[in-house]
């Protein structure tokens, strides 16, 4: 039997990539990812892999039947076609691995230039190639290809050992998990290029498709894929990102805000029971209202559907839907749960997802108290209450984030509280406000924003740092008692807020006793023992506490008398309650009796006018506070209530 170099590649591993690609460019069309600045090298370099593979099986066609479609300028044009798109797709890995660090985006320049070089240099190799050639050889029993494949593996090679030198030299720059993929991606890479070279004369197989079309599915894997959730079918925020990243400003949309207060999906899952079908079919039938629908589970209890469309009836047709939906559930569940929908249209003016977001969630924040099902279409009333809060919410945080003592925002006016006994002002309150632009916000407004978006405490340190420094000044020059100032009950059961009040005490050396801290039974009571250890240590340094807002809470006169506090403040309600209803008037007599009898100060809040005074004088209060004695001022002014020392 006589031997016959008989050609005939083998290019299942072509296939199989080609079917990859393929694959991952369907999940990347169909998941939509967030557009990102490097998202784009991903995405041309998938689809510039399909279009190599496909050069590269036509090849390997014409190779292995040379008889039936050999054409030597075709041939070569099929060739020159698939080292050029090969090119692409390097750079694309190429781009793609140094843009991934935020250094190297900064010298891109340089970065196209040398990609440039190489470029030329691989393209004048192939020209010197093909004018020796031995670029392919030709013969009635195939078409011997060694040669070309070698070449372009070469240039896949330098490819791959650049990239792992970029991303070494560039190590403190680039994240564990791109240093943990390259340092494992380009060393197999480049493996299975050598045993390609190596192969294609060996054995004849071709798989060179399985470099580069893996390293671009790991990049959509890791970094770009929005994953939906596998029990109710639902994209993640991540992918409502994406969608509202595109389409804002730009298409009418509707959203529509879903809270479920149902047991978590997954743990009833754990728990086997009937409801996650039932729980899971509310996500179906949400689902199969509309095809225009998206449906996003953006966290564990919180689903938006986002539905595109001119025509407002639509929207109105799919909100009830989804209402109903969501009734029959509820009707038809045996364990009790109840959903807020909050849904509407979102303004032109929403141009970005950050506002968008909380838009929402601001106008959902106010059913939140709320104890059965709620379902709500916003009114244009609502977007321009946002606005407000978010350019509170806006300001505070900037007012956080730079924490400067001085910051002018921060406004500190004072109340002087007038003392019954003596007929004099000895001690006031600071109140704050804050100041956007022109405008004076008073804390009834910014205060619970404050407290929600977690900046009350740093309002607080600047508020405290200010009326410290007020202090500073008086006390040399004035006979007063204190100030106090009010700090929110979220704050005081916190374990290190101690650590951070003495902190800026300790720059002042008045005595202590001239400042003091006004709370409400809240803060008492919500996590009791944390919030009294901290009064206990501030009242040891010398610092007294009021009792704030007293008659608002629910709390019974005994636990209050074992609060560490000197001084009850009455809420104004208690007062203006109390003249106008016999049985409330009695109520208040006696408390303020208890008080008094255990040793307590008394104080009432909001004396308007001379009837008020004289009820609060004749039932007995100590200090009285009210717009009858003095309106709050800034706190430079509080001085001149005080009496002046006079120095000999
Ligand atoms: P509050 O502690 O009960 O303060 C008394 C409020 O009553 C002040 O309102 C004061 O201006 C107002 N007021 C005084 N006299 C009268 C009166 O005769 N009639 C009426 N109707 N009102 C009177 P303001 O300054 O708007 O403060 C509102 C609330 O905001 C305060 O209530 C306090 O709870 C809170 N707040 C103010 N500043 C701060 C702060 O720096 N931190 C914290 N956490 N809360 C603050
Ligand atoms: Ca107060
Ligand atoms: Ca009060």
């Amino acid at each position: 039997m006589s031997e016959i170099a008989y050609i005939e590649y083998n290019y299942i591993g072509e296939i199989a990539g080609l079917i990859l690609a393929g694959l991952i460019l369907c999940a990347m069309v169909y998941t939509k990812p967030k557009n990102t600045y490097v998202y784009k090298y991903i995405f041309g370099g998938m689809i510039l892999s399909v279009i190599a593979i496909l050069i590269h099986i036509s090849i390997l066609v014409v190779a292995n039947n040379p008889d039936e479609y050999f054409n030597n300028e075709v041939f070569l044009g099929q060739l020159l076609c698939f080292l050029l798109v090969y090119n692409g797709v390097l750079y694309c890995i190429f781009s793609y691995v140094n843009m991934m660090s935020i250094v190297r985006r900064s010298q891109r320049k340089e970065f196209f230039v040398m990609y440039s070089i190489l470029s030329v240099v691989y393209v004048l190799g192939v020209i010197i190639e093909i004018a020796s050639r031995n670029f392919y050889k030709r013969d009635l029993t195939g078409i011997d290809i060694t040669h070309f494949t070698r070449y372009y593996c070469g240039a896949g090679i330098v490819c791959a050992i650049i990239c792992f030198n970029a991303t070494l030299t560039n190590l403190k720059d680039v994240s564990r998990v791109i240093w943990d993929a390259v340092s494992i991606v380009v060393p197999v890479d480049a493996m299975i290029l050598v045993a390609q070279m190596f192969c294609v004369g060996r054995f004849n197989s071709i798989f060179s498709s399985m470099t580069y079309v893996p390293v671009f599915a790991l990049g959509y894997m890791l970094f770009h894929s929005n994953p939906y959730d596998e029990i109710t079918g639902c994209q993640n925020a991540f992918g409502l990102d994406a969608y509202l990243t595109k389409h804002l400003g730009k298409k009418k949309l509707y959203i529509c805000y879903i809270t479920l207060m149902l047991p978590r999906i997954e743990k009833l899952w754990m728990e086997d029971n009937d409801l996650t079908l039932k729980g899971v079919a509310i996500c179906r039938a949400m689902e199969s209202i509309s095809l225009k629908l998206k449906m996003y589970r953006v966290s564990e209890n919180r689903y938006v559907n986002v539905l595109e469309t001119d025509n407002e009836n639509e929207f109105f047709r799919c909100v009830n839907s989804i209402r109903g939906v969501l009734d029959g559930a509820k009707s038809d569940l045996t364990s009790p749960f109840n959903y807020r929908i909050v849904a509407g249209e979102v303004y032109e003016e929403i141009n970005n997802l950050l506002k968008c977001r909380q838009y929402f969630e601001y106008v959902a924040r106010r059913f939140r108290d709320q104890n059965s099902s709620y379902f709500y279409i916003t009114i244009p009333r609502d977007y321009d209450d946002f606005l407000e809060e978010f350019e509170i919410s806006g300001a505070l945080e900037d007012i956080r984030n730079k924490l400067d003592f001085e910051d002018e925002r921060i406004l500190v006016y004072a109340q002087p509280i007038y003392n019954v006994e003596t007929g004099s002002f000895r001690v006031a309150e600071a109140l704050t406000r804050l100041k956007i632009g022109n405008k004076i916000i008073n804390p009834d407004k910014f205060i619970p924003i404050a407290e929600d978006t977690g900046t009350i405490h740093a309002i607080t340190c600047i508020v405290l740092d200010k009326v410290c420094k007020a202090i500073d000044s008086f006390v040399e020059f004035y006979d007063f008692d204190a100030i106090s100032i009010n700090i929110s009950s979220k704050e005081i059961s916190h374990h290190n807020i101690n650590s951070e009040i003495f902190d800026i005490l300790d720059k002042y050396d008045f005595d202590l006793s001239k400042l003091r801290f006004e709370i409400t039974e809240s803060a008492m009571f919500d996590s009791y023992n944390q919030a009294n250890e901290n009064m206990t240590s501030l009242t040891r340094a010398g610092i007294q506490f009021y009792l704030d807002d007293f008659g608002t809470g629910y709390s019974s006169l005994e636990r209050v008398m074992d609060c560490p506090v000197r001084t009850i403040k009455f809420d104004k309600t208690l007062l203006y309650k109390s003249l106008d209803d016999d049985r409330m008037d009695d109520i208040l007599r006696y408390m303020i009796e208890v008080f008094k009898k255990n040793g307590f100060n008394t104080v009432i809040e909001g004396v308007e006018d001379e009837s008020q005074n004289q009820y609060s004088v004749e039932r007995g209060f100590d200090y009285i506070q009210g717009y009858h004695y003095a309106k709050p001022e800034p706190i430079e002014e509080v001085k001149k209530y005080f009496t002046r020392i006079t120095k000999f």
